[in-house]
C-alpha cells in the first residue's frame, strides 16, 4: 500500500478513536454543575442519617430518663404516706430528708428531661427540612439531570456513528495495516499518530532532524519522532478520511 494511503488511514483511526475517547467521557461524566449538586446531595444524605442516629439516642435517652423519674414519683408518694403516719419527731426528721433527697433527684431529672424535650424538637425539625427537597432544589436538579440525558444521548448517537467509521476504515485499509495500527497504537496510546508542527513534533516539541522532516514531507515511508517514537505525518498533505454525515 502506498505510504500517504496508509498514512491517511492512521490519522482516520487516531482522529476517530479520540473522538470516541471524548464521546465516552461525556457519556460517563455529568456536567459539572450536576456533579456539584449531586455532591451536595449526597452531603445531605449523610446529614441527614446523623442527624437521624442523634435522634434515636436522645430518644432512648429520653425514655431512660422518663422511667427514672416516674419511680422518682412514686418514691414522693411513699413518703408522703409516711410522713402523715409518723409518730415522732426523729421518724419525721427522717422522711423529711428522704423526701427532701427525692425532690432534689426529680428536680435535676425533670430540668433535663426538659432540654431533652427541646433537643428532640430541633433533631425532629432538622431531619424534616433535610428530608425534604424544595420546590426550587427539585427543579434545578431535574433541569440538570435532562441536560445530562441529552448529553448522554447525543454522545451514544456518536458513540454508535465512530464506531461504524472505525469498521470501515478497518475495512478499507485490510487486516495486515490494521494490525500494524493496533501495534503503533498500543504503544503510544491515547496518542500514536501526531502531526508535524513545522519542524517539530507536536506531541513532545522536540525538534526533528531535516532529513526526518523531508520523509515525513514526502511521505516515502512511514517517520517516527526520534524523542517520543510517535508516527509523523505532514497536516499540509495527508488528512483523515471524509465521512458521510
Ligand atoms: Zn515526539
Amino acid at each position: 500500500m502506498d505510504t500517504r494511503l496508509k498514512l491517511q488511514y492512521f490519522v482516520t483511526l487516531q482522529t476517530l478513536l479520540e473522538q470516541r475517547r471524548q464521546a465516552r467521557f461525556l457519556l460517563e461524566n455529568p456536567p459539572e454543575e450536576l456533579a456539584s449538586h449531586q455532591a451536595r446531595f449526597a452531603e445531605r444524605r449523610r446529614l441527614l442519617e446523623a442527624k437521624k442516629e442523634e435522634l434515636a439516642r436522645v430518644k432512648a435517652e429520653q425514655a431512660a430518663l422518663q422511667q427514672e423519674v416516674d419511680s422518682l414519683h412514686k418514691e414522693r408518694e411513699h413518703f408522703r404516706k409516711q410522713k402523715s403516719m409518723v409518730t415522732n419527731m426523729r421518724q419525721l426528721q427522717a422522711v423529711v430528708s428522704e423526701l427532701d433527697h427525692v425532690e432534689a433527684e426529680l428536680k435535676t431529672r425533670e430540668e433535663k428531661l426538659l432540654a431533652l424535650w427541646q433537643q428532640l424538637e430541633a433533631l425532629e425539625k432538622d431531619v424534616a427540612s433535610l428530608s425534604q427537597e424544595s420546590d426550587e432544589e427539585r427543579q434545578a436538579r431535574e433541569q440538570l439531570e435532562a441536560a445530562f440525558a441529552v448529553q448522554k444521548q447525543k454522545a451514544e448517537q456518536d458513540l454508535a456513528r465512530i464506531e461504524a467509521r472505525l469498521r470501515e476504515t478497518q475495512k478499507l485499509m485490510g487486516n495486515a495495516s490494521w494490525e500494524e495500527f493496533k501495534k503503533l497504537w498500543n504503544s503510544r496510546k491515547p496518542t500514536a499518530v501526531v502531526p508535524m508542527d513545522g519542524d517539530s513534533c507536536s506531541a513532545c516539541h522536540a525538534q526533528l532532524r531535516p532529513h526526518l522532516v523531508q520523509v515525513v514531507k514526502s511521505a516515502a515511508e512511514l517517520a517516527y519522532c526520534d524523542s517520543c517514537r510517535r508516527l509523523l505525518y505532514d497536516p499540509e498533505t495527508v488528512q483523515p478520511l471524509v465521512f458521510e454525515p
